[in-house]
């Protein structure tokens, strides 16, 4: 069987970003834990404020291009990251970007949103209980867009197909050529799963490189039987486009919905708290929606004993998300008037 780095290698992929993205210690916070706590900082990539979703373009950029397509069209929650970075790499690379978000609570022209906007994306604005229902709509608008001459090319929510997957694949090679030049055995690595395709790329580059600690998935919006169903599909997927055979290993890995809230996107309580500690010990931002909630799993689990005094190497995939922080605006300024952070500051919205 072919080298999986060589294999990758042969897809096209258009960049979008410089690569490796760091991977650096968190020292004060790994102090406080008694952990030797390590980011791979994918909020770091290059395209508009960054995150994951640049390093899956890359690779539907190209098949976009080698189908003539002139238009993306993907879909998302308000706040997406995954519009954001869309509608950024169509513009860089020539292309228009038509967006299907749903109408939802975080609506507000900020963040995610704004930038959508000042990259002249066509915005289109939908009622739906969820945004991961969205896909008949942006269907119905590639048709549209092809009926009018032009041609579409659709991305499903949050960029993930097999072929976006290889991005991550990437990504995993990266962190493993990362953990040799640092010599790092880790005991885990940490990632948040949506759709679970960060997740299985990582994964299965993690393991054709022989790094067999535990993978733990912290869910952001799907039940554990869910998210193991995806993991199921996209990792046969990744496996058949990649050539493996024999199918390498998947365990062990674990998958976490505990911590997701009452839904996709909820503030929850010790998202906030996940959110302030890594600010308030390392300078550095996490998002209310993907590396909060995983932070929050992280520290749960340290919470419960897992890890903390342990000294064991832990790693925290961070893959971005932060624009969507100046969304929450309200409710982090709640919660930091709750945490006694705001001490006597009087009310300071209107
Ligand atoms: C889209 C996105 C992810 C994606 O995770 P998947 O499991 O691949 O869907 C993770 N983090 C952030 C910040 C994102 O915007």
């Amino acid at each position: 069987m072919k080298d999986l780095a060589a294999t990758l290698a042969g897809f096209p992929r258009e960049r979008l970003t410089r690569l490796p993205t760091p991977l650096h210690s968190l020292p004060t916070l790994g102090a406080q834990l008694g952990v030797d706590l390590w980011i791979k900082r994918d909020d770091l990539t290059d395209l508009a404020l960054g995150g994951d979703k640049p390093r899956k373009l890359e690779y539907e950029i190209a098949a976009a291009r080698a189908a003539g397509a002139d238009t993306l069209v993907t879909c998302g929650s308000a706040q997406s990251n995954h519009a954001r970075l869309t509608a950024a790499a169509a513009r860089q690379r020539g292309l228009h970007c038509t967006v299907i978000l749903s109408d939802d609570e975080w609506r507000a022209i900020q963040g995610n949103l704004l930038t959508v906007f000042l990259f002249g994306a066509e915005v289109v604005i939908v009622e739906a209980e969820d945004h991961w229902d969205l896909e008949q709509y942006a269907l119905d608008r590639c048709a549209e867009i092809d009926a009018a001459g032009g041609r579409a090319h659709y991305i499903p929510v949050s960029g993930t197909t097999p072929l976006s997957c290889l991005g991550y694949v990437g990504a995993g090679l990266e962190i493993a050529d990362q953990f040799t030049e640092y010599e790092l055995s880790p005991a885990a690595v940490y990632a948040p799963f949506g759709t679970g395709g960060v997740f299985t790329g990582t994964l299965l580059a993690l393991r054709e490189r022989g790094i067999d600690c535990p993978v733990i998935g912290i869910s952001v919006n799907r039940d554990q039987k869910t998210c193991e169903a995806n993991l199921d599909h996209w990792w046969a997927a990744l496996c058949q486009l990649l050539a493996r055979s024999p199918v390498p290993r998947r365990e062990p890995y674990e998958l976490h919905d505990g911590y997701v809230g009452r839904h996709y996107g909820d503030p929850t309580e010790a998202t906030l708290d996940a959110i302030l500690t890594m600010g308030e010990a390392e300078g550095l931002l996490l998002d209310p929606v993907y590396s909060g909630k995983m932070t929050a799993g992280f520290l749960d689990h340290c919470a419960g004993g897992r890890w903390i005094n342990s000294g064991k190497t832990i790693v925290l995939i961070h893959t971005g998300g932060v624009p969507a922080l100046f969304a929450y605006h309200e409710v982090i300024e709640d919660h930091l008037r709750a945490r006694g952070r705001l001490a006597d500051l009087p009310k300071l919205r209107n």
